[in-house]
Protein backbone atom coordinates (compact mmCIF):
# COMPACT_ATOMS: atom_id res chain seq x y z
CA UNK A 1 0.00 0.00 0.00
CA UNK A 2 1.68 3.45 -0.47
CA UNK A 3 0.98 6.46 0.53
CA UNK A 4 -1.51 8.06 -1.81
CA UNK A 5 -3.88 5.78 -0.86
CA UNK A 6 -3.67 6.84 2.38
CA UNK A 7 -4.79 10.36 1.43
CA UNK A 8 -5.77 12.63 4.46
CA UNK A 9 -4.57 9.88 7.16
CA UNK A 10 -1.11 10.68 7.55
CA UNK A 11 0.76 14.21 8.63
CA UNK A 12 3.95 13.57 7.14
CA UNK A 13 5.89 11.21 4.94
CA UNK A 14 9.37 10.79 7.00
CA UNK A 15 10.67 8.07 4.51
CA UNK A 16 10.15 7.00 0.91
CA UNK A 17 10.85 3.07 0.27
CA UNK A 18 13.64 4.60 -1.52
CA UNK A 19 15.36 6.67 1.52
CA UNK A 20 14.57 2.83 3.48
CA UNK A 21 16.29 0.75 0.70
CA UNK A 22 19.38 3.02 0.50
CA UNK A 23 19.90 2.98 4.32
CA UNK A 24 19.45 -0.60 4.02
CA UNK A 25 21.86 -0.79 2.12
CA UNK A 26 24.74 1.20 3.86
CA UNK A 27 23.43 -0.98 6.57
CA UNK A 28 23.66 -4.35 5.12
CA UNK A 29 26.95 -3.52 3.46
CA UNK A 30 28.56 -3.39 7.35
CA UNK A 31 26.78 -6.25 8.42
CA UNK A 32 28.34 -7.97 5.14
CA UNK A 33 31.50 -7.42 6.54
CA UNK A 34 31.04 -8.17 10.27
CA UNK A 35 29.67 -11.83 9.69
CA UNK A 36 32.21 -12.52 6.68
CA UNK A 37 33.68 -15.18 8.37
CA UNK A 38 30.75 -15.82 10.62
CA UNK A 39 27.63 -18.18 10.58
CA UNK A 40 25.05 -15.87 11.15
CA UNK A 41 21.47 -15.97 12.53
CA UNK A 42 18.93 -13.46 12.08
CA UNK A 43 16.29 -12.75 15.00
CA UNK A 44 13.30 -10.85 14.18
CA UNK A 45 11.06 -9.58 16.77
CA UNK A 46 7.20 -10.02 15.60
CA UNK A 47 5.63 -8.41 14.10
CA UNK A 48 7.12 -5.11 13.48
CA UNK A 49 10.50 -6.46 12.20
CA UNK A 50 8.88 -8.48 9.44
CA UNK A 51 9.46 -6.08 6.57
CA UNK A 52 13.26 -5.26 8.20
CA UNK A 53 14.12 -8.62 8.05
CA UNK A 54 12.85 -9.47 4.77
CA UNK A 55 14.88 -6.41 3.30
CA UNK A 56 18.05 -6.59 5.50
CA UNK A 57 18.16 -10.13 5.00
CA UNK A 58 17.79 -10.08 0.81
CA UNK A 59 20.02 -6.90 1.06
CA UNK A 60 23.24 -9.00 2.39
CA UNK A 61 25.25 -10.82 0.32
CA UNK A 62 26.51 -13.32 2.75
CA UNK A 63 24.23 -16.19 3.77
CA UNK A 64 21.90 -16.29 7.15
CA UNK A 65 19.48 -18.05 9.07
CA UNK A 66 16.19 -16.48 10.24
CA UNK A 67 14.48 -17.30 12.99
CA UNK A 68 11.64 -14.87 14.89
CA UNK A 69 10.41 -14.71 18.53
CA UNK A 70 6.74 -12.82 19.26
CA UNK A 71 7.03 -11.00 22.89
CA UNK A 72 4.26 -8.44 24.18
CA UNK A 73 5.21 -6.14 26.73
CA UNK A 74 2.66 -4.94 29.12
CA UNK A 75 2.07 -1.40 29.78
CA UNK A 76 -0.38 1.40 30.49
CA UNK A 77 -2.00 2.08 26.61
CA UNK A 78 1.40 3.23 24.31
CA UNK A 79 3.84 3.10 26.94
CA UNK A 80 6.50 0.24 27.40
CA UNK A 81 6.22 -1.16 31.21
CA UNK A 82 9.31 -3.16 29.92
CA UNK A 83 7.79 -5.90 31.78
CA UNK A 84 7.71 -8.53 28.63
CA UNK A 85 6.08 -12.03 27.93
CA UNK A 86 7.39 -14.55 25.34
CA UNK A 87 4.25 -15.58 22.47
CA UNK A 88 6.62 -17.36 20.57
CA UNK A 89 10.38 -18.40 21.17
CA UNK A 90 13.11 -19.06 18.73
CA UNK A 91 12.93 -22.22 17.05
CA UNK A 92 17.11 -22.20 17.13
CA UNK A 93 19.41 -23.03 19.98
CA UNK A 94 21.76 -19.73 19.85
CA UNK A 95 24.32 -21.56 22.02
CA UNK A 96 27.65 -20.27 20.81
CA UNK A 97 25.63 -19.05 17.54
CA UNK A 98 26.35 -15.26 16.79
CA UNK A 99 23.07 -13.66 16.60
CA UNK A 100 21.52 -10.34 15.51
CA UNK A 101 18.31 -9.18 16.72
CA UNK A 102 16.63 -7.32 14.16
CA UNK A 103 13.84 -4.38 15.11
CA UNK A 104 11.57 -2.22 13.97
CA UNK A 105 12.03 0.87 16.22
CA UNK A 106 13.24 1.42 20.09
CA UNK A 107 11.30 3.50 21.88
CA UNK A 108 12.32 3.26 25.60
CA UNK A 109 14.46 0.48 25.08
CA UNK A 110 12.52 -1.36 27.72
CA UNK A 111 11.63 -3.87 25.59
CA UNK A 112 15.01 -4.40 23.59
CA UNK A 113 16.57 -4.93 27.26
CA UNK A 114 14.45 -7.76 28.46
CA UNK A 115 15.10 -9.77 24.97
CA UNK A 116 19.05 -8.69 25.36
CA UNK A 117 19.54 -10.22 28.91
CA UNK A 118 16.94 -13.39 28.00
CA UNK A 119 19.04 -13.88 24.83
CA UNK A 120 22.13 -13.76 26.54
CA UNK A 121 21.75 -16.36 29.31
CA UNK A 122 21.30 -18.95 26.69
CA UNK A 123 24.88 -18.75 25.69
CA UNK A 124 25.42 -17.01 22.46
CA UNK A 125 28.74 -16.69 20.78
CA UNK A 126 27.93 -12.93 20.22
CA UNK A 127 24.72 -10.73 20.47
CA UNK A 128 24.18 -7.53 18.35
CA UNK A 129 21.49 -5.24 17.75
CA UNK A 130 20.10 -3.99 14.28
CA UNK A 131 17.38 -1.46 14.76
CA UNK A 132 15.36 0.53 11.41
CA UNK A 133 14.21 3.43 13.91
CA UNK A 134 15.53 4.65 17.01
CA UNK A 135 13.60 7.54 19.18
CA UNK A 136 15.82 10.11 21.38
CA UNK A 137 15.19 8.19 24.62
CA UNK A 138 16.88 4.82 23.31
CA UNK A 139 19.76 6.79 22.85
CA UNK A 140 19.86 6.86 27.20
CA UNK A 141 19.47 3.71 27.47
CA UNK A 142 22.34 0.97 28.53
CA UNK A 143 21.77 -1.46 25.76
CA UNK A 144 24.32 -0.69 23.10
CA UNK A 145 22.95 -0.86 19.41
CA UNK A 146 25.63 -1.68 16.93
CA UNK A 147 23.11 -0.62 14.22
CA UNK A 148 20.44 2.07 13.76
CA UNK A 149 18.76 3.11 10.31
CA UNK A 150 17.49 6.21 11.00
CA UNK A 151 17.59 8.07 14.52
CA UNK A 152 13.30 9.89 14.50
CA UNK A 153 12.15 12.27 16.54
CA UNK A 154 9.93 11.39 20.07
CA UNK A 155 6.54 10.52 17.20
CA UNK A 156 4.30 8.37 16.95
CA UNK A 157 5.21 6.64 12.90
CA UNK A 158 3.13 4.11 11.26
CA UNK A 159 4.25 1.92 8.16
CA UNK A 160 6.99 -0.50 6.41
CA UNK A 161 5.74 -2.58 9.71
CA UNK A 162 4.91 -0.60 12.09
CA UNK A 163 1.03 -0.54 13.59
CA UNK A 164 -1.29 1.85 14.93
CA UNK A 165 -4.08 -0.34 15.99
CA UNK A 166 -3.24 -3.43 13.99
CA UNK A 167 -3.14 -0.91 10.95
CA UNK A 168 -0.80 0.97 8.30
CA UNK A 169 2.07 -2.12 8.61
CA UNK A 170 1.89 -2.81 5.08
CA UNK A 171 2.62 1.19 3.92
CA UNK A 172 5.79 1.62 2.02
CA UNK A 173 6.28 4.41 3.51
CA UNK A 174 7.06 5.64 7.13
CA UNK A 175 4.93 8.91 8.18
CA UNK A 176 2.96 10.34 11.52
CA UNK A 177 -0.32 9.39 11.42
CA UNK A 178 -2.90 12.46 11.45
CA UNK A 179 -4.21 13.55 15.08
CA UNK A 180 -7.87 13.10 13.76
CA UNK A 181 -6.78 9.24 13.73
CA UNK A 182 -6.47 9.07 17.44
CA UNK A 183 -9.29 10.46 18.32
P1 LIG B 1 10.07 0.25 23.89
O1 LIG B 1 10.07 -0.88 24.85
O2 LIG B 1 11.43 0.47 23.23
O3 LIG B 1 9.58 1.52 24.51
O4 LIG B 1 8.98 -0.06 22.78
C1 LIG B 1 9.26 -0.71 21.60
C2 LIG B 1 7.97 -1.14 20.92
O5 LIG B 1 6.94 -0.13 21.04
C3 LIG B 1 8.18 -1.31 19.43
O6 LIG B 1 8.60 -2.62 19.09
C4 LIG B 1 6.82 -0.96 18.86
O7 LIG B 1 5.97 -2.08 18.90
C5 LIG B 1 6.27 0.08 19.82
N1 LIG B 1 6.53 1.45 19.36
C6 LIG B 1 7.36 2.37 19.92
N2 LIG B 1 7.35 3.53 19.23
C7 LIG B 1 6.50 3.34 18.20
C8 LIG B 1 6.06 4.20 17.11
O8 LIG B 1 6.44 5.35 16.93
N3 LIG B 1 5.17 3.65 16.24
C9 LIG B 1 4.70 2.36 16.36
N4 LIG B 1 3.84 1.95 15.44
N5 LIG B 1 5.09 1.53 17.37
C10 LIG B 1 5.98 2.03 18.27
MG1 LIG C 1 9.68 -4.25 17.85
MG1 LIG D 1 2.46 -2.03 17.71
Amino acid sequence: MDDAHVGNELTQVLYTPEDLSARLKEVSAEIDQEYKDKDLLLVGVLSGAVMVMADLSRALTIHCEMDWMAISSYGSGTQSSGVVRILKDLNTDIADRHVLIVEDIIDTGLTLSYLVSNLRSRGPASLEIMTMFRKPEAAKSDVDVRWVGFDIPNEFVVGYGLDYDGRYRNLTSVGTLSPHIYS
